[in-house]
């Protein structure tokens, strides 16, 4: 047996960045394919929960293999090719405060952030209709729809609600059952009488979870509000919709993806790319994890990704129902950003900030994605759940005529002509299978939202949608990378 020594481990830290990621993704070794290695802790998957979790557990003096089906790190954090020779966020883009892990991460590997730009009036298209608001006002990101009191007042019994989650453990409630009974849909209905408050209700599930209203319990959404905010801050509804002082408030200088890849590179040759996972093993000594092209024997395995994605994995003996169960109820939103790229960025010129609502066409929400210097100018829009699969089997020519129908309509005639356009859809990327994030539909979190977190003997689970704080977003993964090493590090 190959064993991976905890110098050669710890060596490669020193390695520079291009040296390590091009190291690290060649296919395994003549040698690795026939002789089983062993390790104490195999990690399965390179996005930033596995990351975080192979950086402790390596400084914590553990030998650690990462295993990553894709050909880069990062997972649902992606650079995307332009075709110009640079990138624009395809994946996770902001960071706003009480994300504080991600935060040290990024400054850890010297990745500044800079303002979301935010000045002037954001768009609002309803109905055919297009209207400009000022974000700074006592609504803040919210749009002044007819209804806007009906949907303050439901906001407010909302804001209650969020009060009574224990972050992370939303099944201990005291109303849990009641709240995992129904859907956001449900609630809101019962709770707002207005057209406008709720279209804005439905549009605040869509934006922050690219799901309906209708597939996501309340249980759930509550959570997702009590977990926006850290130890010291609760979570609430407007640090998820905001920019100012909200989740989209800053952006990493050179992209978002430069946090995981730098820190990749850092850990070097521990990291194995084209290495999908197959099977884990549970025997009495540990784990056997079987890869294409590589079998590792190793004390504890972390499986670091999403619940519907780590259903992907067979697992012998099979798992407890518990957990079995929970990766069939766990799925995943339909999420894709299409990318305009102008000589300026003309919308600012014309007072806008470039974020947009629509409740029609192909974009429902929209962000200015230019650089940092405003150099050029990059529209991002979003195109969620039921928008994007109306563009299934689309050929790209169609894609691109509708996402800049949508630009038009929400920016004028000089959105029509971008330099480039870009666009990166989740939900048929074999190793994501969606996005943002995975969410609970009415009645798992109440059944099986304990087995979110709990290890299955040395089978152990990372992940954003296992995190306590900021579950969904960078700032989750990395601290379930963070609990899943304490974890392990203890077990071992
Ligand atoms: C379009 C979009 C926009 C987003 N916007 C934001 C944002 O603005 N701010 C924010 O904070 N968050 C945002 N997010 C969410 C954020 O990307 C995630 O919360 C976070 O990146 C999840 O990290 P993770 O490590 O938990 O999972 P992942 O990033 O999914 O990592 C899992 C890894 O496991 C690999 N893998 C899967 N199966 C196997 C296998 N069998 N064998 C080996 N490897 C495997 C995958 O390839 C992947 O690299 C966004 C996500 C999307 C998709």
């Amino acid at each position: 047996m190959t064993r991976v020594s905890r110098r050669r481990l710890l060596g490669t830290g020193a390695l520079t960045a291009a040296g390590a990621v091009a190291s690290a993704a060649a296919a395994p070794s003549a040698a690795a394919r026939t002789a089983p290695l062993s390790t104490d802790v195999v990690i399965v998957g390179a996005g930033l929960s596995g990351l975080a979790a192979a950086r402790d557990l390596v400084a914590a003096g553990r030998s650690v293999l990462v295993l990553e089906a894709r050909d880069r790190p990062g997972g649902r954090v992606y650079g995307l090719p332009l075709g110009d020779g640079t990138t624009s966020e395809g994946g996770a883009e902001f960071i706003g405060p009480t994300q504080d892990r991600i935060a040290v991460l990024a400054k850890d590997m010297g990745v500044e952030t800079f303002k979301t730009y935010n000045e002037g009036k954001n768009v609002y298209y309803r109905n055919g209709k297009r209207s400009l608001y000022a974000t700074d006002g006592l609504l803040g990101a919210v749009p002044p729809d007819w209804g806007v009191i009906d949907l303050e007042l439901a906001l407010v019994k909302l804001g209650n609600m969020i009060k009574e989650v224990p972050v992370g453990e939303p099944w201990r409630a005291a109303k849990a059952e009641e709240w995992d009974a129904q859907t956001f849909y449900t609630w809101s209905r019962s709770n707002s009488l207005s057209s406008g408050a709720r279209f804005l209700m439905d549009a605040f599930a869509s934006s922050t979870l690219s799901m309906r209203s209708q597939e996501v319990s309340l249980l759930y959404l509550l959570n997702y509000a009590a977990s926006a905010g850290n130890e010291s801050t609760p979570g609430t509804v407007d640090r998820l919709i905001n920019t100012k002082d909200g989740a989209q408030e800053s952006r990493f200088v050179g992209g978002s993806q430069e946090v995981p890849v730098r820190l990749a590179a850092r850990l070097g040759d521990i990291i194995r790319y084209n290495t999908p996972v197959r099977s884990i093993e549970t025997g009495s000594g540990g784990v056997t994890v079987t890869a294409d092209g590589l079998t590792v024997t190793a004390g504890r395995v972390v499986v670091a990704m999403s619940p519907a994605i780590a259903n992907k994995i067979d697992y012998s003996p099979a798992l407890p129902a518990s957990r079995a169960q929970l990766m069939q109820r766990y799925p995943m939103g339909s999420i894709a950003k299409f990318v305009g790229v102008y000589d300026t960025p003309f919308w600012r010129a014309d007072g806008l900030t470039g974020q947009a609502v629509a409740d029609s066409g192909a974009i429902d929400a929209t962000f200015d994605n230019s650089p940092p210097d405003g150099s050029r100018g990059i529209l991002m829009g979003f195109m969620n759940q039921a928008n994007i699969r109306k563009l299934d089997g689309a050929s790209a020519d169609e894609v691109r005529a509708a996402g800049l129908a949508s630009f038009t309509t929400l920016f004028g005639d000089k959105a029509a002509d971008p330099r480039i356009t870009a666009f990166q859809r989740w939900d048929n990327e074999m190793w994501s299978g969606g996005g943002p994030v995975g969410i609970a539909p009415p009645g798992a979190l109440t059944a099986f939202g304990p087995a979110l977190r709990a290890p299955c003997g040395p089978i152990h689970w990372a992940g954003t949608e296992t995190s306590d704080y900021w579950t969904g977003y960078m700032d989750g993964a990395v601290r379930s990378g963070e609990r899943v090493a304490r974890e392990v590090h203890a077990a071992l």
